[in-house]
Formats: structure tokens, C-alpha cells, sequence
């Protein structure tokens, strides 16, 4: 997606240890425009499969999920990091969280996630597919099923992709990073 690549290019910045930042457009300030284009992209590149409902996880998942829900009409579903006291009938998994590097509890109720379900999980980053192997999780407890798995950006140096492709789950990423070595953002 080459509006997207181009403001990543434009207004990303690298840390060490791998982390794009990009909390100018996605992870802090947001831009509602190319987060509309974006949540066109993702319409596009599913539009074969059959979807029912679209789940993210709470903070940075909720925009691009919402934009998606919106278009195709659909409710969107979004795992908590924290249980909530009056939550009954959770179901909960535990994910490794590469930014943070320490591992944190996701749940979702059974209400909003049901036997049945054709969920499309939708995120901001792809990096080591942990939030996205809890998603798949959740999802496995539930008796859903996963329709499929669209990310904003894909780091392809860390293995996330690789493995939930080789599991013959569909993934599409709208911008793909070959690499962030010396601090230089490469796209694929
Ligand atoms: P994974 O679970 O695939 O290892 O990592 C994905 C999650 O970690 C994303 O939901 C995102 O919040 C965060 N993350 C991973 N890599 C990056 C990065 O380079 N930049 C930012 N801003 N977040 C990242």
C-alpha cells in the first residue's frame, strides 16, 4: 500500500532492537484518513473470505479494526489486557509482549466471541505473531474460527509471519519491513 510505505518512510523512526515507531500516524496521534485508506486496503484483500466478526486487541488494534468493522458492517470485538471484575464467562490466554518484554494476560468474553464465529483479527504490527498465536487462542477456545489475519505493518526479520503462513492461515500486511538495520527503514 504506497500511501501507507510512503508515511512510513516519510514519519517513522527506528529504536534498536528492531522497534519501528510510528506514533505520529498509528500508535499515538492517528491519522483518520489513511487509517480509512487502510481499512479499505484490508476490505480489498479479504474480500473472498467469509466474515462474521472482527477482533483486535485493545489499544492499537481498535482503530484499524474499527475502520474495517465499519465498512463491511460488521460488530468488532476487542481482547482486554486487563480482566475486568464484572466480566463473567472469560476466556483468557497469556501472550509475550516483544515492546514491553514481559508476558501479560488477554481475555475476551464468550458472549462476543461464539462457536461459529468467522473472525478476521486485525493489528497494527506483525512482529514474533505472539499477540496473534493468543488471538488464534482465544479463538480455538472459543469454537470459532480464524478467517484470517491483516496487520498495518509486518516486520519480516522477526518470524511471526513465516510461521502463522506456514500454518496456512491468510495474512496480509499493507507495508512490509525488510529491515531496520543502522537505524534505515527498508520496504519490501
Ligand atoms: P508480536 O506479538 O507479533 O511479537 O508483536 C506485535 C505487537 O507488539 C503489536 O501489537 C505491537 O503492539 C507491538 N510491536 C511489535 N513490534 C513493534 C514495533 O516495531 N513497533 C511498534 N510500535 N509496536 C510493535
Amino acid at each position: 500500500m504506497k500511501a501507507l510505505k510512503d508515511r512510513i518512510l516519510k514519519d517513522g523512526r527506528c529504536f534498536p532492537g528492531g522497534i519501528l515507531k510510528v506514533d505520529n500516524f498509528i500508535n499515538h496521534q492517528m491519522d483518520p484518513i489513511l487509517m480509512k485508506s487502510i481499512g479499505v486496503e484490508f476490505v480489498r484483500r479479504f474480500a473472498a473470505t467469509d466474515i462474521n466478526k472482527v477482533i483486535t486487541v485493545e489499544a492499537s488494534g481498535i482503530a484499524p479494526a474499527i475502520m474495517v468493522g465499519y465498512l463491511l458492517e460488521l460488530p468488532v470485538v476487542f481482547a482486554k489486557k486487563k480482566k475486568p471484575s464484572t466480566m463473567e464467562n472469560m476466556l483468557t490466554t497469556t501472550v509475550f509482549s516483544f515492546t514491553k518484554n514481559r508476558t501479560y494476560d488477554v481475555c475476551v468474553s464468550k458472549d462476543f466471541l461464539c462457536p461459529g464465529d468467522k473472525v478476521l483479527f486485525i493489528d497494527d504490527f506483525l512482529a514474533n505473531g505472539n499477540a496473534a498465536k493468543g488471538i488464534i487462542d482465544l479463538v480455538n477456545q472459543a469454537g470459532a474460527e480464524l478467517a484470517g489475519m491483516g496487520f498495518i505493518i509486518e516486520k519480516a526479520f522477526q518470524e511471526g509471519g513465516k510461521e502463522l503462513r506456514e500454518q496456512g492461515i491468510h495474512v496480509e500486511s499493507l507495508a512490509i519491513i525488510e529491515s531496520l538495520d543502522n537505524c534505515e527503514i527498508k520496504i519490501k
